[in-house]
């Protein structure tokens, strides 16, 4: 099964905006077990779009949207996509209501183009838009399915999660097994490092897939299988989580997404130890971070913020050599 995320928006061409729908819906497809061989990304333009949506169309079965479902004329993705496939549109009542009632809580006269914004292709599934206005839509058409979702992220994410998943899981994945993965944490390493110590496991990879994400200060691997029972999935990716953790025994922290701050605060709970920090230029950080985990203050103490020097000296006793004579380390 392959998808196509089709990303439109000039804002997008020209740089003003950074394409991260498709990023997000790469690697939710990607856990999905559907590949992205193509990402494109299109202009409001109605000939280009057309042209995008042909061409996707003959090269996957998923072609997946993002933007352009707003109310002005220069959002065209449903006209487009209503032409392509020879259907025309229709207000959908249910998004229609949800858009009047969104003007009349805010006491704000609705204009005639937000309409727009509850417009669905005929036959498609409409897909409720829980933080914004634009209703979604799924259609399945000619052996290929095509899913409409809004820009914002914050509006896109949402309805990708409860509405488009559940609906490619039925229509789309009917016949396969479902998918268990499991996030396998690492820290104090980079991506390219990480890929070195497991590259004959990743190049040989067929299930478990092992797919790498690198994210600001740690690395996450996605152990994805497909098994008919959770039982069966949790032994092979037992085995496969075993195989990696084992390469890289001072790095791996954890086996569920979590924050590694969390981590530490679970650890040092368990072992009985404590913690106070000496806080310079992160201004606080990193008490911040440990505070924020719940259960926190069994480990935590307490910790100073000093940034000058003279308060280093008096309030953490830093000798004077260390900070400013000849010893001091270079900044
Ligand atoms: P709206 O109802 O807000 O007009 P829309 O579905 O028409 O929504 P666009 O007008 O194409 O979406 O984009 C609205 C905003 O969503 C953009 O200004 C940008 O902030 C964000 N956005 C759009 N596409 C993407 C993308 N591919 N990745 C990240 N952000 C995006």
């Amino acid at each position: 099964m392959k998808a196509e995320i089709v990303a439109v928006g000039t804002e997008l061409l020209l740089g003003q905006i950074v394409n991260s729908n498709a990023q997000y819906l790469s690697q939710e497809l990607a856990s999905l077990g559907i590949d992205v061989y193509f990402q494109t990304v299109v202009g409001d333009n109605t000939s280009r779009l057309k042209q995008a949506i042909e061409l996707a169309a003959g090269r996957a079965d998923i072609l997946i949207f993002t933007g352009g479902l707003g109310p002005t004329q220069d959002d065209l993705t449903k006209d487009v996509v209503a032409e392509v496939l020879g259907r025309s549109l229709h207000i959908d009542q249910m998004a229609m209501d949800h858009v009047e009632r969104f003007f009349k809580d805010r006491n704000v006269p609705m204009t005639e183009n937000n309409r727009r914004q509850a417009l669905s292709i005929d036959g498609a599934t409409p897909l409720a838009n829980e933080t914004g206005l634009a209703v979604g839509n799924a259609i399945a058409e000619g052996g290929k399915f095509y899913i409409l979702l809004p820009g914002p992220p914050n509006e896109m994410k949402p309805m990708f999660e409860q509405q488009a998943k559940p609906w490619i899981m039925q229509h789309v994945l009917t016949n396969e097994s479902p998918i268990f993965s499991r996030m396998l944490k690492f820290a104090g390493i980079g991506e390219s490092a990480l890929e070195t110590k497991l590259l004959d496991l990743i190049e040989s990879q067929t299930d478990p897939t092992i797919a790498p994400y690198a994210k600001e200060s740690e690395v996450t691997i996605r152990i994805s299988t497909k098994a008919d029972s959770e039982s069966a999935a949790m032994s092979k990716l037992n085995v496969m989580e075993e195989q990696i953790a084992s390469r890289l025994p001072d790095h791996f922290y954890a086996n569920e997404d979590v924050p590694i701050e969390k981590t530490i605060v679970d650890m040092m709970t368990e072992q009985g130890l404590t913690v106070s920090c000496a806080e310079s230029c992160t201004g606080g950080m990193l008490m911040q971070m440990l505070t924020a985990i719940p259960g926190s203050s069994t480990v935590f103490l307490g910790g100073i913020v000093c940034y000058s020097n003279a308060m280093k000296e008096q309030l953490l006793n830093v000798p004077h050599d260390l900070l400013e004579g000849e010893n001091a380390p270079e900044l």
